[in-house]
């Protein structure tokens, strides 16, 4: 049998593009290495508690307008998410006594901010209106593939304006921006931490649009916790693209992309089962994809130019914690940012990110329980070469004093520990398949914002990648829109 198209993994970006297509009609295969979909955004079960992967602050589910691509993604194959609004998206606790909180109302957070800073109150509205500009930009269009020429031109005469408000943005950053209205160096520090927070680079390094994006649609559709955890939204999708006649397949690693005088045809899997599809389409890394499933396929000079534009990120240490309800005090929030030295923002172990998922549905827990996902950037390198026992000691220590560092959470937390569970950046590379356990791709060096950034079709004929490797980037609403792009792109290219 020759499917339609063939997907290497089930990650966000995975499953919208298998519904958008099988939605269409096209005859959809998933295959996924894991026992469960999701990738970075599925979850695991341990004595009572649900506990998220790693995503757990979503964008993306929102009622009104176009970004919300979460939403329509589920809703394109007849399934809703039930979902808990987070009044706060985050917590800063930052050098100098910075207590912030970004609130889901929007002028709750510019006047917090603005008491902060009240000689920036001018640059502050400045900014983040500049950004408001470029989501209101995107959010009245329908976000599907750039490299579509008649998708482009029917856009474009829908809303020229917007299309050339985004054609300004496509190559700034955000630190740019930033500079334009803002002169403080502590609230330009701000303004990092803002982006490093999800882009894991600084403002210089941040493409504008995903700035506009993130900075403005946490008050427009707002932050929302699906209701029995992420994994759900990955369950949701299987259970839509199923009933739709595609079909997924768990404990499905491919090993080799087939490739036939150059054009790509079908999937090696580990078993040695070869399957065939029309258009084959890659949810693995672009670095997992062409070093290691393309094995035979010289690396194409596209790819070889995006890796001297783009380098992994690090990769994390996580902890997933199930701990008494009595180590938060009442009115704690969800996420969390914590950083003690301004030097140390985007060093290995420097900035610490926590969520406390069980605070907005406490299902995920047992009674007067809460889940705290606590994690800071590692790098492989760091992991490596350890014998078992100088593992798992490192693994500990390391956990340790993370926790020591949460006492703007949670003092004394060690006391109300009942479960503890460390990954390291090698548990990440593992679990999820991503080279070096990475979280995504960074610019190595200031670039033209978003330009840089391939979309969804690559050098090989009929291989397609998707996911954060591509367009726009790291993020579940993003890689929903590489997602809706991807399989907008297979579905011309397959007549549908
Ligand atoms: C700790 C952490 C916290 C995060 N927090 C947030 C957050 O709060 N909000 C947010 O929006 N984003 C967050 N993210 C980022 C977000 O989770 C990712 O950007 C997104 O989920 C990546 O999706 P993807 O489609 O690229 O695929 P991935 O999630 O990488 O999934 C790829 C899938 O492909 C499978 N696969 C790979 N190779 C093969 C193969 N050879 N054969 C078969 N299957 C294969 C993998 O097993 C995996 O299931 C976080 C990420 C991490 C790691």
């Amino acid at each position: 049998m020759v499917w339609d198209a063939i997907a290497i993994g089930s990650g966000m970006g995975a499953l919208v593009t298998a519904t958008q297509l099988a939605a269409k009609g096209a005859k959809v295969l998933v295959l996924e290495r894991y026992l469960i979909p999701g990738g970075s955004a599925g979850y695991f079960d341990r004595e009572g508690y649900r506990f998220d992967v790693g995503a757990s602050m979503i964008f993306g589910f929102g009622s009104e307008g176009t970004t919300n691509l979460l939403t329509r993604a589920l809703a394109a194959v007849d399934q809703t998410m039930e979902t808990v609004p987070d009044p706060v998206q985050i917590h800063y606790h930052l050098p100098n006594n910075l207590d912030l909180k970004v609130h889901r109302d929007y002028e709750a957070f510019v006047q917090e901010l603005s008491d902060r800073f009240p000689h920036e109150a001018r640059g502050i509205r400045g900014f983040y209106g500049e950004c408001w500009d470029i989501f209101n930009c995107l959010n009245s269009m329908e976000l599907l593939s750039l490299e579509e020429p008649r998708y482009l031109m029917r856009v474009f005469f829908q809303n020229p304006g917007a299309c050339l408000g985004l054609v300004k943005y496509l190559p700034q950053n955000v630190g740019e921006i930033a500079r334009r209205h803002i002169h403080d160096p502590e609230l330009l520090k701000f303004i990092d931490m803002e982006c490093y927070c999800w882009s894991v680079v600084p403002a210089d390094l941040t493409p504008a649009i995903n700035g506009g994006m993130v900075f403005s649609d946490r008050h427009y559709g707002g932050i929302n916790y699906p209701k029995g955890g992420v994994g759900q939204i990955s369950q949701k999708l299987v259970a839509g693209l199923e009933k739709y006649g595609g079909e997924i397949r768990y404990g499905a690693r491919v090993t080799e992309v087939i490739t036939e005088g150059k054009r790509a045809v079908g999937v090696r899997l580990a078993s040695g089962e070869e399957l065939r599809a029309k258009r084959i389409i890659s949810n693995a890394t672009r670095w997992d994809t062409f070093n290691g499933l393309l094995k035979k396929t010289p690396l194409p000079p596209s790819e070889k130019r995006w890796q001297s534009r783009y380098k992994k990120s690090p990769s994390f240490l996580s902890l997933h914690l199930g701990v008494r309800a009595e180590a938060l005090a009442p009115g704690t929030e969800c996420h969390h940012i914590l950083l003690e030295d301004w030097a140390k923002l985007e060093d290995a172990y420097g900035t610490i990110f926590v969520s406390i998922p069980t605070l907005l549905d406490p299902s995920l827990a047992p009674e007067n329980r809460h889940i705290l996902h606590v994690f800071t950037p590692a790098w492989i390198e760091d992991w490596q070469g350890l014998s078992p026992s100088a593992y798992a000691e490192k693994k500990e220590r390391l956990a340790a004093e993370l926790i020591g560092r949460l006492g703007a959470i949670a003092p004394n937390l060690t006391d109300f520990i009942e479960y503890k569970e460390v990954g390291s950046p090698r548990t990440h590379r593992r679990f999820l398949g991503r080279e070096d356990g990475t979280y995504g791709p960074i610019p190595r060096r200031k670039l033209l914002g978003l330009l840089g950034m391939p979309f969804n079709r690559t050098a090989v004929p009929g291989l397609y990648c998707v996911g954060d490797s591509t367009f726009p980037g790291q993020g579940l609403n993003a890689v929903a829109f590489s997602g809706f792009a991807c399989a907008h792109r297979v579905a011309v290219d397959l007549g549908l």
